[in-house]
């Protein structure tokens, strides 16, 4: 077995284990696999292994791992800052974008989708860790962003997503992500019909399951460290 096929092992058994405790079925969390700085034969390793769902974070690097893969059936997120000129590229190659914390971007997004592909999933970005150097829609600005997204025609708005600050122990590290799952529900119950929560990370994960994660995005705990110098 490859060292990326016995970490993705590992990673789904933390994930079952989490869910276990948590009381939740483990296929109700999905495993989305962050391959930023890695080149596509450890996607395909991934891939082989079972690996179907892919995240990347800058858009050339992504672009060039889409063509390389194009012969297999990969699910590929968005997870990186989306900057205004970049959003028909990001429209027209990926399943879901989870970073999304303005309308314009979602606006943009929405119009570039191609009409031949189903609607382009979304994820509302939130700062749940009210840190000023982090992206993300102010947790009380978020209903109106939310409202908003979910009109738009060729987006589909899934649920939110965040990036908390990195804190030490689990009951420090499940506060934001609890913020998070009650804004969600104070969303739906305003009438949205959001389902995914996009929490967690290799070290943090089974924090995020505890307080109802659905999509995990996990990168070192499978590829190994990121070297960003070589990029
Ligand atoms: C890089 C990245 C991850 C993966 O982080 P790891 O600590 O390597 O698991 C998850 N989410 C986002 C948005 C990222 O940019």
């Amino acid at each position: 077995m490859t060292i990326i096929a016995s970490n993705l092992q590992a990673v789904n058994r933390a994930i079952a284990q989490a869910a276990r405790t948590a009381q939740r079925r483990a296929e109700s969390i999905t495993l989305l696999a962050v391959s930023k700085t890695f080149s596509a034969s450890a996607v395909r390793e991934a891939y082989h292994a079972g690996q179907r769902a892919f995240g990347e974070s800058y858009l050339q690097e992504a672009l060039d791992k889409i063509e390389a893969l194009r012969d297999l059936p990969l699910e590929w997120h968005f997870i990186g800052p989306i900057q205004s000129n970049k959003t028909r590229s990001i429209a027209e190659n990926f399943a879901w974008v989870h970073g999304v914390d303005r309308l314009k971007i979602a606006e943009r997004l929405s119009a570039q989708r191609p009409q031949n592909l189903p609607p382009l999933n979304v994820c509302i970005q939130v700062n749940v860790s009210g840190e000023d150097s982090k992206s993300g829609v102010a947790p009380e600005e978020t209903t109106g962003l939310a409202q908003d997204v979910a009109r738009l025609p060729y987006l589909r708005l899934r649920g939110l997503m965040a990036i908390p600050a990195p804190v030490e122990g689990l009951s420090e590290q499940r506060k934001p992500f609890a913020r998070l799952r009650e804004l969600m529900q104070r969303l739906n119950a305003q009438g949205l019909e959001l389902d995914t929560l996009s929490m967690g990370m290799s070290y943090d994960l089974k924090a995020a399951i505890l307080e109802g994660a659905t999509i995990v995005r996990v990168g070192t705990a499978i590829f190994g460290q990121r070297n960003y110098g070589e990029k």
